[in-house]
């Protein structure tokens, strides 16, 4: 069953007090019943940031995890840590995380087997670069990262993923994908899928669209039949923003 779902993505921003400020202004607000609403806040507000949430239906993810179980992996924090604190959801392959942490599909491939593993959700991110689509690669691009990154799943496992198409010239820039645009994209992702896995896994995959997803242009990206709901990064700050965002289905 293919969900709605606006996710928050932090990234590196506001300390614990101001997170606090921000995720309580987000549960006063009223999100609507059918939006799974997804706040993903740096790692080291993740376990307080539980227990505010436990009696509401937001639920949290990360913004990343190591592909280990645990050992001499200096910095990093796996997957069975971010399920011990209640963890849901884990953003893999950002385009931050390809572009300064060297990150490639196949090295993901193997965080969102531990993350599965572990009973929690990818959220893969896939999106193509200015450059790749002035050249009129991102077709291409697009297949290879959702190939080389999430089909050596079986069609539970995917049905467990959630893909975020991202077009790296949309992504904090003003700049969006045209729903026009973006909903191309999340039928060829759809087509990849369907080719692989068949019509029935392709349909009811959640596939979100992010790139400066905004109050005022989330309910025409989301009005397109093949998008599924947004990954939001600046917008995710501003709670009237978030939560606007989260009611634009
Ligand atoms: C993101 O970080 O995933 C993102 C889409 O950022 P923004 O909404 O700011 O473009």
């Amino acid at each position: 069953m293919r969900q709605k779902i606006v996710a928050g993505n932090w990234k590196m921003n506001l300390d614990l007090a101001e997170g606090k400020e921000l995720l309580l202004s987000i549960i006063d607000g009223q999100i609507n019943e059918g939006t799974t609403a997804i706040v993903i806040p740096p790692f080291i507000h993740l376990n307080s940031f539980k227990q505010m949430l436990s009696h509401t239906k937001i639920a949290l993810g990360a913004q990343n995890c190591h592909q280990q179980d645990s050992g001499a992996f200096t910095g990093e924090v796996s997957a069975a840590m971010l399920k011990s604190v209640g963890v849901e959801y884990v953003v893999l392959g950002h385009s931050e995380r390809r572009e300064y942490f060297m990150e490639d599909s196949l090295s993901l491939s193997f965080k969102v087997t531990k993350v599965i593993e572990k009973g929690l959700r990818p959220i893969y991110c896939c999106g193509e670069t200015l450059a790749q689509r002035q050249e009129g690669e991102h077709f291409e691009i697009i297949r290879a990262q959702v190939k080389n990154g999430l089909f050596h799943l079986n069609e539970m496992e995917l049905l467990n993923c959630v893909v975020a198409y991202e077009p790296v010239w949309a992504i904090g820039t003003g700049e969006t994908a045209s729903p026009a645009q973006a909903q191309e994209i999340h039928t060829f992702i759809r087509k990849t899928i369907a080719t692989e896995y068949g019509d029935m896994v392709a349909e009811n995959i959640s596939i979100l669209y992010g790139g400066s997803v905004k109050p005022n242009n989330a309910e025409e990206l989301f009005n397109c039949p093949d998008i599924d709901g947004g990954l939001v990064g600046g917008a995710a700050i501003d709670a009237n923003s978030f939560i606007a965002i989260c009611n634009s289905f």
